[in-house]
Protein backbone atom coordinates (compact mmCIF):
# COMPACT_ATOMS: atom_id res chain seq x y z
CA UNK A 1 0.00 0.00 0.00
CA UNK A 2 1.09 3.44 -1.26
CA UNK A 3 1.80 5.61 1.58
CA UNK A 4 -0.42 9.01 1.55
CA UNK A 5 2.19 10.90 4.15
CA UNK A 6 1.21 14.56 2.72
CA UNK A 7 -2.81 14.14 3.01
CA UNK A 8 -2.74 13.26 6.08
CA UNK A 9 -0.45 15.33 7.54
CA UNK A 10 -2.22 18.30 6.08
CA UNK A 11 -4.89 16.26 8.34
CA UNK A 12 -3.48 16.48 11.35
CA UNK A 13 -2.47 20.15 11.34
CA UNK A 14 -5.86 21.00 10.93
CA UNK A 15 -6.86 19.14 14.02
CA UNK A 16 -6.47 21.41 17.06
CA UNK A 17 -7.35 18.52 19.40
CA UNK A 18 -4.62 16.26 18.78
CA UNK A 19 -2.16 19.13 17.98
CA UNK A 20 -2.78 20.02 21.52
CA UNK A 21 -2.82 16.81 23.18
CA UNK A 22 1.16 15.98 21.40
CA UNK A 23 2.27 19.88 22.37
CA UNK A 24 1.55 19.13 25.71
CA UNK A 25 3.30 15.55 25.91
CA UNK A 26 6.30 16.59 23.63
CA UNK A 27 6.76 19.32 25.67
CA UNK A 28 6.63 16.87 29.12
CA UNK A 29 8.85 14.12 27.44
CA UNK A 30 11.21 16.94 26.48
CA UNK A 31 11.30 18.41 29.80
CA UNK A 32 11.58 14.49 31.83
CA UNK A 33 14.70 14.08 29.26
CA UNK A 34 16.34 17.44 29.75
CA UNK A 35 16.31 16.80 33.91
CA UNK A 36 17.88 13.49 33.43
CA UNK A 37 20.86 14.11 31.43
CA UNK A 38 22.00 17.56 33.65
CA UNK A 39 25.73 16.92 33.29
CA UNK A 40 26.44 17.73 29.68
CA UNK A 41 30.04 15.80 29.55
CA UNK A 42 28.36 12.81 31.36
CA UNK A 43 25.81 12.70 28.27
CA UNK A 44 28.59 13.23 25.90
CA UNK A 45 30.39 10.61 27.18
CA UNK A 46 27.96 7.96 27.40
CA UNK A 47 26.75 8.15 24.27
CA UNK A 48 29.71 7.93 22.60
CA UNK A 49 29.99 4.45 25.03
CA UNK A 50 26.26 3.82 23.75
CA UNK A 51 27.64 4.43 20.07
CA UNK A 52 31.02 2.14 20.54
CA UNK A 53 28.76 -0.93 21.49
CA UNK A 54 25.94 -1.11 19.01
CA UNK A 55 28.74 -0.48 16.37
CA UNK A 56 31.12 -3.16 18.05
CA UNK A 57 27.78 -5.38 17.82
CA UNK A 58 26.98 -4.54 13.94
CA UNK A 59 30.48 -5.54 13.20
CA UNK A 60 30.14 -8.82 14.64
CA UNK A 61 26.18 -9.35 14.13
CA UNK A 62 26.54 -12.60 12.92
CA UNK A 63 28.74 -14.29 14.92
CA UNK A 64 26.71 -12.73 17.88
CA UNK A 65 23.51 -13.74 16.77
CA UNK A 66 24.66 -17.38 16.14
CA UNK A 67 26.17 -17.52 19.68
CA UNK A 68 22.84 -15.75 20.83
CA UNK A 69 21.00 -18.79 19.09
CA UNK A 70 23.55 -21.26 20.93
CA UNK A 71 23.49 -20.08 24.17
CA UNK A 72 19.63 -19.95 24.21
CA UNK A 73 19.19 -23.34 23.52
CA UNK A 74 21.34 -24.80 25.81
CA UNK A 75 19.22 -22.79 28.33
CA UNK A 76 16.34 -24.56 27.05
CA UNK A 77 15.08 -21.73 24.71
CA UNK A 78 13.79 -22.59 21.37
CA UNK A 79 15.14 -20.34 18.60
CA UNK A 80 12.87 -19.26 15.46
CA UNK A 81 14.36 -17.62 12.34
CA UNK A 82 11.71 -14.94 10.53
CA UNK A 83 13.06 -13.88 7.03
CA UNK A 84 9.60 -11.79 6.98
CA UNK A 85 6.54 -10.87 8.80
CA UNK A 86 4.41 -13.44 7.25
CA UNK A 87 7.08 -15.90 8.95
CA UNK A 88 7.15 -14.95 11.86
CA UNK A 89 3.33 -14.63 12.23
CA UNK A 90 3.25 -18.61 11.01
CA UNK A 91 5.87 -19.17 13.69
CA UNK A 92 3.65 -17.68 16.87
CA UNK A 93 0.67 -18.86 15.12
CA UNK A 94 1.88 -22.65 15.07
CA UNK A 95 3.37 -22.81 18.81
CA UNK A 96 0.00 -21.70 19.89
CA UNK A 97 -1.96 -23.88 18.30
CA UNK A 98 0.33 -26.73 18.88
CA UNK A 99 -1.25 -26.00 22.39
CA UNK A 100 -4.61 -25.40 21.49
CA UNK A 101 -4.47 -21.64 22.26
CA UNK A 102 -7.37 -19.44 22.74
CA UNK A 103 -6.01 -16.54 24.23
CA UNK A 104 -2.70 -14.79 24.40
CA UNK A 105 -1.51 -11.65 26.75
CA UNK A 106 0.80 -9.45 25.23
CA UNK A 107 3.55 -7.36 26.58
CA UNK A 108 4.35 -3.99 24.57
CA UNK A 109 6.09 -4.90 21.44
CA UNK A 110 6.79 -2.58 18.34
CA UNK A 111 7.94 -5.63 16.23
CA UNK A 112 4.42 -7.31 16.68
CA UNK A 113 3.43 -4.08 15.36
CA UNK A 114 5.40 -4.43 12.62
CA UNK A 115 4.81 -7.91 11.58
CA UNK A 116 0.78 -7.30 12.51
CA UNK A 117 0.29 -10.29 15.22
CA UNK A 118 -2.87 -9.18 16.36
CA UNK A 119 -4.30 -8.70 13.54
CA UNK A 120 -3.03 -12.50 12.00
CA UNK A 121 -3.96 -14.49 15.24
CA UNK A 122 -7.20 -12.75 15.34
CA UNK A 123 -8.48 -13.77 11.92
CA UNK A 124 -7.23 -17.10 12.98
CA UNK A 125 -9.73 -17.21 15.94
CA UNK A 126 -6.97 -16.83 18.68
CA UNK A 127 -7.91 -13.47 20.66
CA UNK A 128 -4.25 -11.52 21.22
CA UNK A 129 -4.99 -8.72 23.79
CA UNK A 130 -2.51 -5.62 24.92
CA UNK A 131 -1.57 -5.19 28.53
CA UNK A 132 0.47 -2.44 28.29
CA UNK A 133 -2.02 0.47 29.16
CA UNK A 134 -1.11 2.49 26.30
CA UNK A 135 -1.76 -0.27 23.89
CA UNK A 136 -4.87 -1.57 25.44
CA UNK A 137 -6.38 1.91 25.34
CA UNK A 138 -4.87 1.92 21.43
CA UNK A 139 -6.37 -1.80 20.92
CA UNK A 140 -9.56 -0.09 22.53
CA UNK A 141 -10.12 1.95 19.90
CA UNK A 142 -9.50 0.05 17.16
CA UNK A 143 -6.42 2.57 16.59
CA UNK A 144 -2.78 2.02 16.02
CA UNK A 145 0.04 3.11 18.41
CA UNK A 146 1.57 6.97 17.34
CA UNK A 147 4.51 6.75 19.42
CA UNK A 148 7.00 3.91 19.84
CA UNK A 149 6.98 4.66 23.51
CA UNK A 150 3.84 6.02 24.35
CA UNK A 151 1.06 4.53 21.96
CA UNK A 152 -1.67 6.68 23.21
CA UNK A 153 -0.39 9.92 23.58
CA UNK A 154 -2.09 11.39 20.97
CA UNK A 155 -5.51 10.56 23.42
CA UNK A 156 -6.39 13.00 26.53
CA UNK A 157 -7.49 11.50 29.33
CA UNK A 158 -10.92 12.96 28.53
CA UNK A 159 -11.43 10.86 25.37
CA UNK A 160 -9.90 8.09 27.39
CA UNK A 161 -12.87 8.17 29.64
CA UNK A 162 -15.42 8.32 26.63
CA UNK A 163 -13.84 5.44 25.04
CA UNK A 164 -13.53 3.67 28.61
CA UNK A 165 -17.48 4.24 28.66
CA UNK A 166 -18.61 3.02 25.05
CA UNK A 167 -16.18 -0.05 25.01
CA UNK A 168 -16.39 -1.55 28.72
CA UNK A 169 -19.49 -2.52 29.78
CA UNK A 170 -20.63 -1.10 33.11
CA UNK A 171 -17.63 1.02 33.34
CA UNK A 172 -19.42 5.34 33.70
CA UNK A 173 -17.27 7.89 32.88
CA UNK A 174 -14.56 9.53 35.01
CA UNK A 175 -11.15 11.28 33.86
CA UNK A 176 -9.90 10.36 36.76
CA UNK A 177 -6.58 8.64 35.26
CA UNK A 178 -6.02 6.40 38.71
CA UNK A 179 -9.74 5.27 38.53
CA UNK A 180 -8.78 4.51 34.44
CA UNK A 181 -5.63 2.04 34.78
CA UNK A 182 -7.69 0.83 37.65
CA UNK A 183 -10.07 -0.36 35.51
CA UNK A 184 -7.91 -1.96 32.76
CA UNK A 185 -5.79 -3.23 35.08
CA UNK A 186 -9.04 -5.51 36.83
CA UNK A 187 -9.82 -6.30 33.59
CA UNK A 188 -6.12 -6.91 32.40
CA UNK A 189 -5.62 -8.90 35.64
CA UNK A 190 -8.57 -11.79 34.95
CA UNK A 191 -6.53 -12.09 31.41
CA UNK A 192 -3.39 -13.16 32.64
CA UNK A 193 -4.39 -15.77 34.54
CA UNK A 194 -7.02 -17.11 31.63
CA UNK A 195 -4.21 -16.67 28.92
CA UNK A 196 -2.40 -19.85 27.14
CA UNK A 197 0.77 -17.39 25.96
CA UNK A 198 2.29 -14.45 27.10
CA UNK A 199 4.01 -12.25 23.76
CA UNK A 200 6.28 -10.11 24.86
CA UNK A 201 8.95 -7.94 22.97
CA UNK A 202 12.96 -7.80 23.64
CA UNK A 203 15.06 -4.59 24.21
CA UNK A 204 18.50 -6.42 24.49
CA UNK A 205 19.11 -10.02 23.94
CA UNK A 206 22.50 -11.07 25.15
CA UNK A 207 25.18 -13.12 23.01
CA UNK A 208 27.56 -14.59 25.76
CA UNK A 209 24.66 -15.52 28.21
CA UNK A 210 21.24 -16.45 26.07
CA UNK A 211 19.30 -13.92 28.17
CA UNK A 212 16.66 -12.12 27.11
CA UNK A 213 16.30 -8.37 28.52
CA UNK A 214 12.64 -6.51 28.90
CA UNK A 215 12.23 -2.99 30.25
CA UNK A 216 8.74 -1.91 31.38
CA UNK A 217 7.34 0.02 33.84
CA UNK A 218 3.76 -1.34 34.57
CA UNK A 219 4.61 -5.03 35.68
CA UNK A 220 2.89 -6.86 32.70
CA UNK A 221 5.62 -7.74 30.87
CA UNK A 222 6.80 -9.63 34.16
CA UNK A 223 3.19 -11.51 34.28
CA UNK A 224 2.95 -11.81 30.73
CA UNK A 225 6.37 -13.77 30.80
CA UNK A 226 5.99 -15.55 33.48
CA UNK A 227 2.18 -16.83 33.93
CA UNK A 228 0.95 -18.60 31.19
CA UNK A 229 2.55 -21.62 30.36
CA UNK A 230 4.64 -20.25 27.46
CA UNK A 231 5.88 -17.30 26.55
CA UNK A 232 7.25 -16.32 23.48
CA UNK A 233 9.67 -13.40 22.71
CA UNK A 234 9.68 -11.75 19.10
CA UNK A 235 12.62 -9.10 18.44
CA UNK A 236 14.56 -7.81 15.39
CA UNK A 237 17.99 -9.48 14.74
CA UNK A 238 19.52 -6.23 15.60
CA UNK A 239 19.05 -6.23 19.25
CA UNK A 240 21.68 -8.29 20.27
CA UNK A 241 24.87 -7.40 22.10
CA UNK A 242 27.66 -9.30 22.89
CA UNK A 243 28.01 -9.25 26.60
CA UNK A 244 25.63 -8.42 30.05
CA UNK A 245 28.67 -5.78 30.55
CA UNK A 246 27.01 -4.05 27.73
CA UNK A 247 23.39 -3.66 29.02
CA UNK A 248 23.94 -0.86 31.97
CA UNK A 249 24.98 2.11 30.08
CA UNK A 250 22.57 1.20 27.02
CA UNK A 251 20.05 0.80 29.56
CA UNK A 252 20.68 3.85 30.99
CA UNK A 253 20.27 5.80 27.72
CA UNK A 254 17.44 3.93 26.74
CA UNK A 255 15.20 5.14 30.18
CA UNK A 256 16.80 8.34 30.58
CA UNK A 257 15.68 9.20 26.37
CA UNK A 258 12.42 8.16 26.67
CA UNK A 259 10.99 9.08 29.95
CA UNK A 260 13.78 10.67 32.05
CA UNK A 261 13.86 7.52 34.46
CA UNK A 262 17.35 6.89 35.84
CA UNK A 263 15.76 3.38 35.47
CA UNK A 264 12.67 1.72 34.33
CA UNK A 265 10.32 0.26 37.58
CA UNK A 266 10.48 -3.37 35.89
CA UNK A 267 13.96 -4.89 34.09
CA UNK A 268 13.30 -8.39 33.62
CA UNK A 269 16.17 -10.90 32.96
CA UNK A 270 14.91 -14.30 31.00
CA UNK A 271 17.39 -16.82 30.56
CA UNK A 272 15.38 -19.86 30.49
CA UNK A 273 12.31 -21.65 31.36
CA UNK A 274 10.99 -22.67 34.69
CA UNK A 275 13.44 -24.99 36.28
CA UNK A 276 12.91 -27.67 38.50
CA UNK A 277 11.92 -26.48 42.08
CA UNK A 278 10.79 -23.24 41.07
CA UNK A 279 7.80 -21.33 41.79
CA UNK A 280 6.97 -19.27 38.47
CA UNK A 281 7.84 -18.91 35.34
CA UNK A 282 6.51 -20.97 31.95
CA UNK A 283 7.16 -24.18 30.52
CA UNK A 284 8.23 -23.35 27.71
CA UNK A 285 10.47 -20.00 25.99
CA UNK A 286 10.38 -19.17 22.47
CA UNK A 287 12.39 -16.38 20.72
CA UNK A 288 11.01 -15.34 17.36
CA UNK A 289 14.22 -13.50 15.58
CA UNK A 290 12.85 -11.24 12.83
CA UNK A 291 14.67 -9.95 10.02
CA UNK A 292 12.00 -8.17 7.76
CA UNK A 293 14.61 -6.51 5.94
CA UNK A 294 17.39 -5.82 8.62
CA UNK A 295 20.06 -7.98 6.67
CA UNK A 296 19.50 -5.39 3.33
CA UNK A 297 20.14 -2.46 5.82
CA UNK A 298 23.45 -4.44 7.09
CA UNK A 299 24.98 -4.12 3.65
CA UNK A 300 25.26 -0.53 3.46
CA UNK A 301 27.47 0.92 5.07
CA UNK A 302 25.45 4.39 6.03
CA UNK A 303 22.59 2.94 6.38
CA UNK A 304 23.63 0.35 8.68
CA UNK A 305 23.43 2.59 11.11
CA UNK A 306 19.96 2.36 11.57
CA UNK A 307 20.21 -1.01 13.08
CA UNK A 308 21.82 0.98 16.42
CA UNK A 309 18.45 2.26 17.18
CA UNK A 310 17.43 1.04 20.82
CA UNK A 311 13.77 2.56 20.07
CA UNK A 312 13.65 4.95 22.41
CA UNK A 313 11.74 7.51 20.79
CA UNK A 314 13.74 10.45 21.69
CA UNK A 315 14.40 11.73 18.33
CA UNK A 316 10.37 11.65 17.49
CA UNK A 317 9.83 13.76 20.64
CA UNK A 318 12.07 16.31 19.51
CA UNK A 319 10.67 16.54 15.76
CA UNK A 320 9.36 19.64 15.28
CA UNK A 321 7.55 17.73 12.34
CA UNK A 322 6.73 14.83 14.32
CA UNK A 323 5.54 16.86 17.28
CA UNK A 324 2.94 18.96 15.49
CA UNK A 325 1.33 16.30 13.13
CA UNK A 326 1.68 12.98 15.49
CA UNK A 327 2.78 9.55 14.63
CA UNK A 328 -0.27 8.29 12.73
CA UNK A 329 0.07 10.79 10.05
CA UNK A 330 3.12 8.89 9.07
CA UNK A 331 1.07 5.77 8.31
CA UNK A 332 3.73 3.39 9.59
CA UNK A 333 4.65 1.48 12.32
CA UNK A 334 7.44 3.35 13.22
CA UNK A 335 6.58 7.27 12.53
CA UNK A 336 9.24 10.51 13.18
CA UNK A 337 13.01 10.67 12.22
CA UNK A 338 13.80 6.89 12.80
CA UNK A 339 10.72 6.30 10.67
CA UNK A 340 11.59 7.94 8.24
CA UNK A 341 14.86 6.31 7.97
CA UNK A 342 13.28 2.96 8.62
CA UNK A 343 10.19 2.35 7.07
CA UNK A 344 11.35 3.21 3.55
CA UNK A 345 14.43 0.29 4.27
CA UNK A 346 11.77 -2.05 4.96
CA UNK A 347 8.85 -1.12 2.67
CA UNK A 348 11.11 0.68 -0.54
CA UNK A 349 11.31 3.95 -1.34
CA UNK A 350 8.65 3.61 -4.15
CA UNK A 351 6.16 3.28 -1.17
CA UNK A 352 7.40 4.95 1.66
CA UNK A 353 9.83 7.27 0.22
CA UNK A 354 7.48 10.43 0.42
CA UNK A 355 7.72 10.69 4.08
CA UNK A 356 11.75 11.14 3.69
CA UNK A 357 10.46 14.86 2.76
CA UNK A 358 8.57 14.94 6.11
CA UNK A 359 11.88 16.72 7.48
CA UNK A 360 12.80 20.33 8.16
CA UNK A 361 16.85 18.72 8.23
CA UNK A 362 16.92 20.66 11.48
CA UNK A 363 19.07 18.20 12.79
CA UNK A 364 17.48 17.78 16.74
CA UNK A 365 16.72 14.40 16.59
CA UNK A 366 20.80 13.49 15.36
CA UNK A 367 21.31 15.49 18.11
CA UNK A 368 19.49 13.67 21.17
CA UNK A 369 19.62 10.46 19.68
CA UNK A 370 21.79 8.07 22.41
CA UNK A 371 23.64 5.68 20.14
CA UNK A 372 24.73 8.67 17.93
CA UNK A 373 22.45 7.68 14.84
CA UNK A 374 22.66 10.37 12.23
CA UNK A 375 19.25 10.31 11.34
CA UNK A 376 19.53 13.49 9.26
CA UNK A 377 22.15 12.54 6.93
CA UNK A 378 20.35 9.06 6.29
CA UNK A 379 16.86 11.05 5.88
CA UNK A 380 19.19 13.09 3.27
CA UNK A 381 20.86 10.07 1.74
CA UNK A 382 16.89 8.55 1.65
CA UNK A 383 15.85 11.37 -0.21
CA UNK A 384 18.75 11.23 -2.40
CA UNK A 385 18.21 7.78 -3.07
CA UNK A 386 14.23 8.79 -4.05
CA UNK A 387 15.18 11.27 -6.28
CA UNK A 388 17.77 9.56 -8.41
CA UNK A 389 15.31 6.60 -9.02
CA UNK A 390 15.55 5.71 -12.57
CA UNK A 391 12.74 7.55 -14.19
CA UNK A 392 14.79 10.31 -15.98
CA UNK A 393 14.62 12.63 -13.61
CA UNK A 394 17.78 12.52 -11.72
CA UNK A 395 19.18 15.72 -10.23
CA UNK A 396 20.97 18.04 -12.29
CA UNK A 397 23.92 19.68 -9.68
CA UNK A 398 23.84 23.43 -9.16
CA UNK A 399 20.40 23.60 -11.06
CA UNK A 400 18.14 22.83 -8.58
CA UNK A 401 15.37 19.76 -9.16
CA UNK A 402 14.72 19.40 -12.97
CA UNK A 403 11.51 17.87 -11.84
CA UNK A 404 10.47 20.87 -10.82
CA UNK A 405 11.02 23.74 -13.52
CA UNK A 406 9.98 26.71 -11.07
CA UNK A 407 12.42 25.55 -8.38
CA UNK A 408 15.13 24.72 -11.42
CA UNK A 409 14.71 28.45 -12.19
CA UNK A 410 14.76 29.91 -8.41
CA UNK A 411 18.33 28.21 -8.06
CA UNK A 412 19.22 29.62 -11.29
CA UNK A 413 18.54 32.54 -10.75
CA UNK A 414 20.02 32.40 -6.85
CA UNK A 415 23.43 31.19 -8.85
CA UNK A 416 23.74 34.55 -11.23
CA UNK A 417 22.91 36.49 -8.66
CA UNK A 418 25.23 34.79 -6.41
CA UNK A 419 27.98 35.12 -9.20
CA UNK A 420 27.84 39.17 -9.18
CA UNK A 421 28.28 40.81 -6.28
CA UNK A 422 27.25 44.15 -7.56
CA UNK A 423 23.97 42.41 -8.68
CA UNK A 424 23.86 40.93 -5.41
CA UNK A 425 23.90 44.10 -3.74
CA UNK A 426 22.03 46.22 -5.90
CA UNK A 427 18.69 43.20 -5.71
CA UNK A 428 18.75 43.32 -1.61
CA UNK A 429 18.90 46.63 -1.53
CA UNK A 430 15.75 46.96 -3.78
CA UNK A 431 14.39 44.13 -1.75
CA UNK A 432 14.97 46.48 1.65
CA UNK A 433 13.08 49.12 -0.49
CA UNK A 434 10.14 47.49 -1.64
CA UNK A 435 9.72 45.38 1.51
CA UNK A 436 6.23 46.34 2.01
CA UNK A 437 5.28 45.46 -1.42
CA UNK A 438 6.49 41.94 -0.62
CA UNK A 439 3.95 39.36 -1.67
CA UNK A 440 2.11 38.05 1.16
CA UNK A 441 1.36 33.92 -0.27
CA UNK A 442 4.09 32.22 -1.90
CA UNK A 443 2.16 29.20 -3.09
CA UNK A 444 1.92 26.09 -0.99
CA UNK A 445 5.29 27.44 1.12
CA UNK A 446 2.65 30.10 3.29
CA UNK A 447 -0.80 27.58 3.84
CA UNK A 448 1.26 26.75 7.21
CA UNK A 449 3.82 29.76 7.45
CA UNK A 450 4.33 33.18 7.03
CA UNK A 451 5.78 34.48 4.43
CA UNK A 452 9.11 35.73 4.45
CA UNK A 453 9.55 39.48 4.77
CA UNK A 454 12.96 41.41 3.09
CA UNK A 455 14.27 43.37 6.76
CA UNK A 456 14.58 47.07 6.39
CA UNK A 457 18.21 47.13 5.25
CA UNK A 458 21.03 44.95 3.71
CA UNK A 459 23.07 43.23 5.30
CA UNK A 460 25.97 45.19 3.82
CA UNK A 461 24.21 48.41 4.60
CA UNK A 462 24.31 47.91 8.15
CA UNK A 463 28.25 46.77 8.01
CA UNK A 464 29.05 49.81 5.96
CA UNK A 465 26.69 51.97 8.62
CA UNK A 466 28.56 50.31 11.61
CA UNK A 467 32.14 51.00 10.04
CA UNK A 468 31.45 54.50 9.23
CA UNK A 469 30.06 54.77 12.54
CA UNK A 470 33.33 52.92 14.45
CA UNK A 471 35.42 55.46 12.27
CA UNK A 472 33.65 58.67 13.31
CA UNK A 473 34.25 57.70 16.62
CA UNK A 474 38.06 56.85 16.00
CA UNK A 475 38.53 60.26 15.20
CA UNK A 476 36.88 61.91 17.36
CA UNK A 477 38.32 60.20 20.62
S1 LIG B 1 16.98 6.71 16.34
FE1 LIG B 1 18.01 7.20 18.26
S2 LIG B 1 16.62 8.68 19.24
FE2 LIG B 1 15.40 7.65 17.65
S3 LIG B 1 14.40 5.96 18.67
FE3 LIG B 1 16.34 5.16 17.84
S4 LIG B 1 17.81 5.35 19.49
FE4 LIG B 1 16.07 6.64 20.04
Amino acid sequence: MNNHFREQAIDALADPQLRDNFRGAMDFLRAKRQSAFTDTEALKQLRALGHKIKANTLARLPDLLEQLEQNCLQNGIQVHWAETPEQACEVIHNIISAQNGQLAVKGKSMVSEEVGLNHYLEKRGIESLESDMGEYIVQLANETPSHIIMPAIHKSKEQIAHLFEDKIEGVDYTDNVDELIGTGRQILREKFSQADVGISGVNFAVAETGTLCLVENEGNGRMCTTVPSTHIAITGIEKVVATLDDIPPLLSLLTRSATGQNISTYFNMISSPRKTGEKDGPQSVHLVLLDNGRSRMYQDENLQQTLRCIRCGACMNHCPVYSRIGGHAYGTVYPGPIGQVVMPQIDGLDKQGEMTEGCSLNGACGEVCPVEIPLPNLIRKLREQKSAKPDGHALTPGAGSQRKPKEAFAWSLWQTLYGQPWLYRFVTKMATRLRHASPRAIGGWTRYRTAPKPAPKSLHELMSQRAEANQTDGASK
